[in-house]
């Protein structure tokens, strides 16, 4: 894909770059090597700082930020203004937090002392997705540079304003020069990156094929890789449930940046005697969703991000009413310029068809009906995926049923699922493998270096 801002709300060029060359990669390597020569001897206070600093810069400027985000990829800008105080959050956590979870951890033997020392892996490539063009950044960044890592960032072609932003961010924060840096590149180039013996491991929070490739060429170097990928959440509705709540927050869940979200509730499992109830609310919220500008305060829903997205949404849904399913609401794209797909509803999708084993990457839900507790947990684990799982019921036994049986990454009891930096994040099946957050955030990219002083 061509480096390049594409407004989605119009379908205008915006502005176009050029993918770096080979030697410049080179070259970048090789400043960024430098830089965490010198940048793993700095300590922890001064680190902090740095990431405090950062934090500031994102909460002044969020507006800019925001407008930025909105114009590349289409997320209403309120909710672009929301993700760049939430990267101030995971920046602050790790700050506040990085020094304790990396502290030295002692263990009684023979030896004078005995202990693990937490030490920084070198520069790690990132490579990004668009759907929250800060926020994948800086839940890897944050704790990466807390350790003492290096970074150099890929991210998605059509958010390169995004990926410059980032990096200008943690310059104006005083982070010294190379230690993080966004490489223009397309995804073809990431092979000469990875297999680079100057990067020492590699994170990417994209699709499947994207994550399989990266993997298999980071797997043949002998280097450790961290998988984000997709997810088909389902959110199971039981009687006890409160369900006005649940269906407000169901339709968040759904429709949330503009339905392009991994954790995204995809699959709704309802149970049967509350299923008609629930669906008559949860069509009437949907049909109330304001479709149009993102940059507009009173939006629900902007565009798509790209028309490649758009065309894959339209493709999946055509292919669902052709195999037999009904459409409640919406169901076709918008006739306006831009990458407009309205909120929609599918019910009756017959058994065997081949959108119940795929990731609907826009406003789509896909809505089943079950007889029990059963039947809905063997429902939810049908799938390839298993990153989130949101559940309501109000009764104790089958919360206890719901979390140690929905095979998920997470599950939330009534509530939607969402990342918290205080949280470890991450899937299971292909989902990805790997935490991102919480303790285990900052202790992916580190060597966790046994001593023995004799
Ligand atoms: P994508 O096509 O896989 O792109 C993600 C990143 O990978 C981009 O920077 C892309 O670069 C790069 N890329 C693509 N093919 C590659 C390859 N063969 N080798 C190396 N890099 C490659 O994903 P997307 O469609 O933009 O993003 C949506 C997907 O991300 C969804 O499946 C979503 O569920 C998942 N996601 C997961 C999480 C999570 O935390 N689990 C969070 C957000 C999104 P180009 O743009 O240049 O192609």
């Amino acid at each position: 894909m061509a480096i390049a801002t594409v407004n989605p709300t119009t379908g205008e060029i915006v502005q176009r770059f050029q993918a770096l060359t080979a030697t410049e990669i080179n070259h970048k390597l090789a400043i960024a090597q430098a830089a965490f020569q010198q940048y793993r001897l700095t300590s922890f206070a001064q680190r902090r700082q740095w990431l405090e600093n950062a934090a500031l810069i994102l909460e002044q400027d969020a507006e800019k930020f925001a407008t930025i985000m909105t114009l590349e990829m289409g997320k209403t800008k309120k909710s672009a203004i929301a993700e760049a105080e939430k990267c101030a959050l995971v920046c602050r956590y790790y700050a506040e937090h990085g020094e304790q979870f990396l502290a030295n951890e002692y263990a009684e033997t023979q030896a004078i002392k005995s202990y693990v020392s937490y030490q920084p892996l070198g520069v790690i490539l990132a490579v990004m997705p668009w759907n929250f063009p800060f926020w994948q950044v800086f839940r890897f960044a944050a704790p990466a540079l807390m350790a003492g890592n290096g970074a150099v960032l890929k991210h998605a072609s059509n958010v390169p304003q995004c990926a410059l932003a980032v990096a200008e961010i943690f310059t104006q924060a005083g982070v010294p020069e190379g230690v993080f840096q966004t490489l223009l590149i397309d995804a073809s180039q990431v092979e000469q990156v990875i297999t680079d013996p100057r990067i020492k491991a590699a994170t990417l929070t994209g699709s499947e094929p994207a994550g399989a490739s990266l993997a298999r060429l980071a797997g043949q170097e002998i280097k450790p890789t961290l998988l984000e990928l997709g997810g088909s959440d389902p959110f199971i509705v039981l009687p006890s449930a409160d369900l006005e709540e649940a269906v407000a927050v169901g339709t968040v869940a759904r429709t949330m940046n503009n339905g392009q979200s991994c954790i995204a509730a995809k699959r709704f499992i309802l149970h049967e005697a509350i299923a008609q109830t629930f669906l008559t609310k949860f069509q009437a919220q949907f049909a109330n969703l304001k479709v149009g500008d993102p940059m507009a305060p009173d939006t629900d829903i902007g565009p798509l991000a790209t028309a490649e997205i758009l065309r894959d949404i339209v493709n999946q849904v055509d292919r669902a009413i052709a195999s037999g399913a009904r459409v409640l609401v919406g169901g076709q794209p918008l006739e306006s310029p831009g990458y407009f797909y309205p909120p929609t509803i599918l019910t009756d999708i017959p058994p065997g068809a081949a959108i119940l084993q795929e990731e609907l990457f826009g406003p789509v839900a896909m809505v089943f009906i079950v007889k029990n507790i059963d039947q809905a947990i063997a429902l939810a684990n049908d799938i390839p995926f298993g990153l989130g799982a949101s559940a309501w019921t109000k009764d104790l036994a089958e919360q206890e049923r719901l979390i140690r049986d929905l095979e998920a990454g997470a599950v939330f009891i009534n509530a939607l699922v969402k990342s918290d930096p205080r949280l470890p994040f991450g899937g299971i099946k292909r989902s990805g493998y790997g935490r991102e957050l919480g303790i285990s955030g900052i202790r992916a990219f580190v060597n966790a270096k046994t001593v023995s002083v004799n």
